[in-house]
């Protein structure tokens, strides 16, 4: 199923701070200038209980860097991947044109979701 098409089963969860990777890890991996790095560090928000709140609210502020709720912000903008120096190859260019709209989808979906749970709390 569809992260999109999930039915909000329940409000954000209630998370002690020591619970998030950002917070058991060099908080610098979150704000590398190493593509490498940054991956690293989307891949450990991964198993964060807040990204999806981490994320919405990170394209909320329009955050200007850093890698929030595991996607990497450039300018305040969503960016697939962080590119390494010099030209890039045309594969590469093939490739981030793809990683985009799969990032694009990931925030939409995420941003959809925090709405939902915001939506049921009112109402409850
Ligand atoms: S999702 Fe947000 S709160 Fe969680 S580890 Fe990543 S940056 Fe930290």
């Amino acid at each position: 199923m569809s992260l999109a098409l999930a039915p909000p089963s329940r409000p954000a969860p209630r998370v002690e701070p020591d619970a998030l990777p950002c917070r058991n890890f060099d908080p610098d991996l979150w704000f590398s200038d190493s593509p490498a790095e940054l991956e690293l560090a989307k891949s450990l928000c991964g198993g964060c209980p807040l990204r999806l709140e981490c994320l919405a609210g990170a394209v909320e502020r329009q955050e200007p860097w850093g890698v929030w709720g595991g996607e990497i912000f450039e300018h305040g903008r969503v960016v697939a991947r962080k590119r390494p120096r010099g030209r890039p190859r045309k594969e590469d260019l093939a490739r981030d044109a793809e990683l985009r709209t799969e990032a694009a989808a990931r925030v939409e979906a995420a941003v959809g979701a925090v709405e939902s749970r915001k939506a049921l709390r009112l109402a409850a």
